[in-house]
């Protein structure tokens, strides 16, 4: 059934693209498109886990302010009036932001983020905040202070991490578009497991001014979408120059919506990652990614093998690097600055406890057991005995990571590579496994070593489990738009030959009325 001009009757199913040229033409009103997002979110998130705050009256404000300006002919950004969720990780004045953790319990920030200033300056309702592992430290949301996020394909499966909320917020039909960050997969690993698209822009292409840090050489922002424009149209709107983040990069957004538009891969190089593949992946992953090379080559690409030796370190070197800058950055959740302040009690405590006293048992209850051992992984590898034996050695590891990347844009245009080694596994699998929690993004860390641009593609179902699988496609540095041009080339020969979006396939969730949700 179709709404008006080619619309889908229910809004929640159209994509941001369609949503934004029938607001423009005022086929629909921006509140009655941001109230069927609210209504989805009534119906199904019980079920999914992907928010932890909704700003029902926030969204609903700003959308009918839309709609108002819109009949007065005010000139609007293209999103005006389209909704967005965004990852709790991002501080937004007013409402509670808690990174997933119990530290941030109740904390509202006196400011928003650059980001949020942008999504409210393109005047996009700000549905909620998306729920995700503590601190951006997980690969399955399952280490958020406030329970799981369930993946809509399977509601028994991890989303991925640590933004699975924006993910499966975006995957459920709750929110046509999610901000998510990227630290070491964080949202391409989401997005391959729950059959969306994700993007990590080039390190400095977004402003992480307002964002809470995890480690700050690695964090990127960047969009969550359902299809690889819309993920374009949202990186436009949050990208460019912010002077108040040192790391930001004084030159124009590459032209990713016009990139992701044409979506062309003739006479592109494309280089297959040999170590980023084969053995250690599940077979459908494996096989989905070859069948999407094929599609490629049948459009004129080049295929070639490249080979970037030092990326069998790239795991042992972001557990380095990572807990190192995140064991510093966390030392900021000192029980005096913000959120929880725990007064040490029982028979043991002291009458009047010293502010040190009161730090650690504030960290010891608000801080969770993955956020601690990477506290302690850090502070170890930092101490002046192993400084250099750990942290030194693994930054000249970084760098030979980021020199193989180099030499192998030298032979081609782009990389590619499946985003994860296996499609979403079950809740609890691997949760007392960090090691193998972590090898969920092998394929995805040495990009964020080396600050490249990378983004996740649906690629179609594992045969053996029916689960999404994600194709990876990496771009040099602030070459972002030819990832969303080779991106969109896959994904417009991937829904031709599947008749329609990946997520068309997804099982019914059933809403509170009992009705079909899907
Ligand atoms: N899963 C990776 C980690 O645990 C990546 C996290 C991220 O990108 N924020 O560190």
């Amino acid at each position: 059934m179709t709404h008006r001009s080619g619309l889908p009757a229910d809004l929640t199913r159209a994509s941001a693209d369609q949503l934004s040229r029938a607001l423009a033409a005022r086929e629909i009103s921006a509140a009655e498109v941001t109230q069927a997002h609210l209504d989805r979110m009534t119906g199904v998130d019980e079920r999914v886990h992907a928010f932890l705050h909704r700003d029902d009256e926030g969204a609903l404000a700003t959308a009918r302010a839309v709609d108002d300006e819109r009949t007065r002919g005010v000139d609007l950004p293209a999103l005006a009036g389209v909704p967005v969720a965004v990852k709790d990780i991002a501080c937004t004045r007013g409402m509670p932001t808690t990174a997933g953790s119990a530290i941030l319990r109740g904390w509202l920030p006196p400011y928003d983020a650059t980001i949020v200033s942008r999504l409210r300056a393109a005047r996009m309702p700000l549905l909620g905040k998306t729920n995700m592992d503590e601190f951006a430290m997980g690969s399955s949301t399952e280490h958020s202070a406030y329970g799981p996020t369930h993946n809509p394909w399977d509601l028994t499966r991890i989303p991925g991490g640590s933004g699975g909320g924006s993910a499966a917020a975006v995957a459920s039909f709750q929110a046509p578009l999610a901000i998510g960050s990227d630290t070491g997969g964080s949202i391409r690993q989401p997005a391959a497991v729950t059959g969306t698209v994700g993007a990590k822009p080039t390190y400095g292409g977004v402003s992480r001014y307002g964002v809470i840090a995890l480690a700050s050489s690695l964090d990127q922002i960047g969009p969550c979408a359902r299809t690889v424009l819309d993920a374009a149209l949202l990186h436009e709107v949050v990208g460019g120059h912010d002077p108040m983040d040192s790391t930001s990069i004084d030159a124009p957004v590459p032209p990713v919506v016009e990139a992701a538009r044409r979506g062309q891969v003739r006479g592109l190089r494309i280089g297959v990652v040999r170590e980023l593949g084969g053995q250690g992946y599940q077979p459908g992953v494996s096989q989905r990614f070859e069948e999407a090379l094929a599609l490629l080559q049948g459009e004129g690409a080049q295929i070639q093998e490249v080979t970037c030796p030092h990326f069998e370190y790239a795991l042992a070197t972001y557990y380095l690097i990572l807990p190192s800058e995140a064991s510093s950055n966390l030392a900021r959740y000192d029980a005096m600055r913000y959120g929880l302040r725990v007064t040490p009690d029982g028979p043991e405590a002291p009458d009047d406890p010293s502010n040190e006293q009161v730090m650690a048992a504030t960290r010891d209850a608000g801080f969770g057991t993955e956020v601690k051992r990477r506290i302690i992984l850090g502070t170890y590898a930092l101490s002046s005995g192993y400084y250099d034996a750990y942290y030194g050695q693994a930054q000249k590891v970084r760098t030979l990571i980021a020199q193989d990347f180099t030499a192998a844009f030298d032979q081609v245009d782009v990389l590619v590579s499946p985003v994860t080694p296996t499609t979403a596994f079950t809740i609890g699998a691997k949760i007392d496994d960090p090691l193998a929690m972590y090898l969920s993004d092998i394929a995805t860390i040495p990009v964020n070593l080396a600050g490249l641009p990378a983004l996740s593609v649906p690629a179609g179902l594992a045969p053996e489990d029916g689960l999404p699988v994600g194709f990876q496609v990496i771009a040099p540095a602030m070459a972002d738009d030819r990832m969303y041009a080779v991106g969109a080339a896959l994904e417009r020969l991937l829904t031709d030959r599947w008749g329609g979006p990946l997520l068309d396939q997804a099982p019914p969730l059933i809403d509170r009325a009992g009705k079909l949700g899907n």
